[in-house]
């Protein structure tokens, strides 16, 4: 069992002896991949020489385009009859990324994720409501398993029929639920209007995006639940990578499968604990598709060791993807501080869309926020005045001026996946 408590708080020692074990394994694993013979002989490294934990430093990363490059199957290896399931990342642009699974990483990943729903107290007993898509995205079937495993009643509900959901909270008793933030806040909305009540729920785990504490407080205080933080990647299985126990100051991301390192993803420089850079990141127990030192785009950090509940090392939450970083007039902005600024405002809902233009060889950045009736007298004066604020407010915050479009409730768009907040219109013209 991998998520017994004595693997949960192996003494450092033990654990970096594990992970060497386990280091050592998937170098040789990666050696059926071509791709990955070729980088390392390119790069005069021996399979034979990482020998400790620090030489995986030696060894060149492996990015999101290398996978997209040996699509379908190139990074596979075992051959394809040993593969039983395979999902797909959401290509935005060209192919996906092709993710395989043998029956023992669907194992390892199923106690992964046990792992983490018993870490914040999900029992048998407890009714499982797992509102993601259940399709290629890894967070429907994931969770599913996962949860099965510990002897949860599990309702694969999926997306959609929002309405539907709530009733089936309502009528089974439900206890816990899983989806994305900006869902569950939609959730909230439509329990709202429905008046409906949901006093059986206790634990919200949102995951996929990144979310504020701002957000935090108000999906605890709209759906009466604890929430956790949930963080994954299809590449490294898909959730279950890093979750946050009941102190909720961090996640304590599981280094008996995934050796983790924060670099500068400007230089590739390794930084120290405490230091904010990107999340790259040495899966160590995986069959089907090893990976060597994988880019994960996420921006957090490694918190010093050391948490309450007696867990190995956590970093912080995801503040943003690289890849999420707007960059307006010079300056990094991610669309999670905007939420976090809305989020703060009682006179705005906490639906937003972002666009970015060039008019005339400079940034501007355009926020469509919806009004929040019950602070609004329907004098235009009014309007003017909490337009200010929202601009003040921004201002403070992201050290830019923005221009706020105020519209009326329910007209911007409700995701019930990942959010698409951001339209940058930039490179169209
Ligand atoms: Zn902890």
């Amino acid at each position: 069992m991998f998520w017994n408590e004595r693997i949960e708080t192996l003494p450092r020692k033990e654990l970096e002896a594990l992970q060497k074990k386990r280091l050592k394994q998937t170098v040789v694993q990666v050696q059926k991949v071509a791709f990955y013979r070729q980088r390392l002989a390119d790069a005069g490294i021996r399979p034979g020489e990482i020998r400790t934990l620090e030489d995986v430093s030696r060894i060149p990363f492996t990015r999101k385009q290398d996978l997209r490059d040996g699509y379908p199957f190139g990074f596979f290896a075992v051959p394809l009859s040993k593969v039983v399931r395979i999902h797909t990342t959401s290509g935005t642009t060209g192919k996906p990324t092709v993710v395989g699974y043998t029956k023992k990483d669907l194992d390892t990943w199923a106690d992964l994720i046990a792992r983490n729903m018993t870490m914040v107290g999900l029992r048998e007993g407890d009714v499982f409501q797992n509102m993601v898509n259940y399709g290629m995205f890894t967070g429907g079937l994931g969770f599913h398993y996962g949860a099965e495993k510990i002897g949860l009643t599990v309702i694969p509900s999926a997306t959609g029929n929002t309405r539907r959901q709530i009733e089936m909270i309502q009528d089974f008793g439900v206890t816990a639920i899983h989806c994305t933030p900006s869902y569950a806040m939609h959730l909230a909305e439509v329990a709202e209007e429905m008046h409906a009540d949901l006093p059986s729920l206790t634990t919200g785990l949102f995951g996929a995006e990144p979310w504020s504490d701002a957000m935090r407080a108000e999906l605890e205080q709209k759906l009466g639940v604890t929430a956790f933080d949930s963080y994954g990647l299809s590449e490294l299985f898909g959730p279950g990578v890093a979750f946050e126990c009941p102190e909720r100051h961090g996640l304590h991301i599981w280094h008996d499968c995934y050796l983790v390192e924060i670099i500068n993803p400007d230089t590739g420089e390794v930084l120290g604990d405490g230091e904010r850079g990107e999340l790259v990141v040495t899966p160590l127990a995986k069959e089907a598709m090893p990976l060597l030192r994988y880019r994960t785009g996420d921006i957090t950090m490694k918190l010093e060791d050391g948490c309450l509940c007696g867990r190995a090392q956590k970093i912080s939450r995801i503040t943003g993807r690289s890849d999420d970083m707007l960059v307006i007039r010079g300056i990094n902005v991610f669309p999670s501080q905007i939420e976090h600024v809305l989020l703060r405002i009682p006179e705005v809902g906490n639906q937003f869309m972002v666009y970015v233009d060039r008019i005339n060889h400079l940034d501007e950045m355009t926020i469509e926020v919806e009004i929040n009736r019950s602070y609004f007298s329907g004098e235009l004066q009014d309007l003017a005045r909490i337009q200010k604020k929202v601009v003040k407010e921004l201002r403070d915050t992201l050290e830019l001026r923005t221009t706020v479009r105020l519209v009326e409730p329910g007209t911007l768009p409700r995701f019930e996946g990942k959010a698409k907040r951001v339209i940058d219109r930039r490179d169209q013209k």
